[in-house]
């Protein structure tokens, strides 16, 4: 126990005169600021959510101004941001706030779970630095950080369990926040996932890694799996007036509610250029383009082959609609989609 309060009192004064300034710190913080900056900072760096956040904050100052935006304006003020699931949720649960909250966030763990997107690190974060309750909050700066200062046997993916309950045991019933965000500081600046500072470290002394002179063990690495390669084809369909026909993907799933070129399904074989054709007449004119269009998800890699084609006033598929060419870069696309006008012929059309 000695061990566990000392962490917590050398960290919190390490971070008392090394914090991080970041917008959304603030000396009373906003539950509204710390939810939009947990949100964006999921799988994106804090240097990338900066502009985002102030992006955000000066355009929908309220949690309300937010819910009553449409919900295409907030995906295409994420455009860039990557993972639009998280945009969509968040203007849900702009919503749901607004409407089911009086517009006033939550302040527990349990109920912030009730809203869109907010899962068990998300809700711990708010709770502690929006509201300064305690809670255990574990992502993966704070599981490299216990894997090393614990020396936990296992990969992290195996050690959940382990580690939240290690975490639960080293947070202080005291400025619980603070401790919240020490944690992602010292992830962030110290107890970095490549050579970690740790002579620097305010915690150094009571690091299990660091007195084995094993921190490089640390965290255990898993086994690991290949990334598998996806193929599929895009169908860049225009008209005589210069037109192309673009569609919305359905609301959930990948990249959901963005625009697309329209696409075959994305197979685990290369897709035979001509499947795509099977989503028009035979007997429209097509190009197969030499280049595909490669992107690398988090769980695989994608190959699409472009095919061109133009066709005569009748829309050639079930869904969608015809867009001006100069008109596509008002649309919200997805990092993907941009690549795809880029080389789908039209880089003139390609989103800025
Ligand atoms: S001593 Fe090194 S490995 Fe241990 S917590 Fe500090 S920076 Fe991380």
């Amino acid at each position: 126990m000695t061990q566990q309060l000392n962490f917590a009192t050398a960290l919190l004064a390490w971070y008392d005169t090394h914090q991080r300034v970041l917008p959304w710190r603030t000396a009373s913080p906003d539950p509204y600021k710390v939810w939009l900056s947990e949100t964006m900072l999921q799988q994106t760096t804090v240097a990338t959510v900066k502009g985002y956040f102030e992006k955000f904050t000066t355009r929908w100052k309220t949690v309300k101004d937010l819910a009553d935006a449409p919900l295409d304006d907030v995906l295409h003020a994420w455009q860039g941001l990557g993972y639009y699931a998280r945009a969509r949720n968040l203007h849900k649960t702009a919503k749901m706030v607004a409407e089911q909250y009086g517009g006033v966030f939550p302040d527990t763990e349990e109920e912030l779970r009730k809203l869109a997107g907010i899962g068990a690190y998300t809700a711990a974060a708010i709770a502690s630095i929006a509201f300064n309750q305690r809670a255990v909050v574990v992502d993966s700066n704070v599981e490299r950080i216990i894997a090393r200062v614990f020396a936990v046997e296992k990969p992290v993916s195996q050690a959940k369990k382990q580690i939240w309950a290690l975490t639960d045991s080293i947070t202080p019933q005291q400025r619980a926040g603070d401790f919240a965000q020490s944690m992602m500081d010292l992830g962030s600046l110290i107890c970095t996932a490549r050579a970690p500072k740790c002579l620097m470290c305010p915690v150094n002394s009571l690091c299990a890694a660091f007195g084995q002179h094993a921190v490089e063990q640390y965290p255990v690495k898993p086994v690991k799996q290949p990334r598998p390669t996806r193929y599929g084809a895009v169908l860049w369909v225009e008209n005589e007036k210069q037109e192309v026909w673009i569609r919305k993907r359905p609301p959930t799933g990948l990249l959901g509610g963005l625009m697309e070129i329209p696409s075959t399904d994305w197979l685990a074989t290369p897709v035979e250029s001509n499947a795509a054709l099977g989503l028009l007449p035979s007997s429209v004119m097509t190009e197969i383009l030499n280049k595909p269009v490669t992107h690398t998800f988090t769980h695989f890699h994608l190959v699409l082959t472009i095919v061109k084609a133009t066709v005569a006033g009748v829309p050639p598929l079930e869904s969608g609609e015809w867009l001006a060419v100069e008109a596509l870069p008002q649309k919200a696309w997805s990092t993907l989609m941009k690549k795809v006008l880029g080389v789908g012929g039209c880089r003139r059309a390609s989103a800025h």
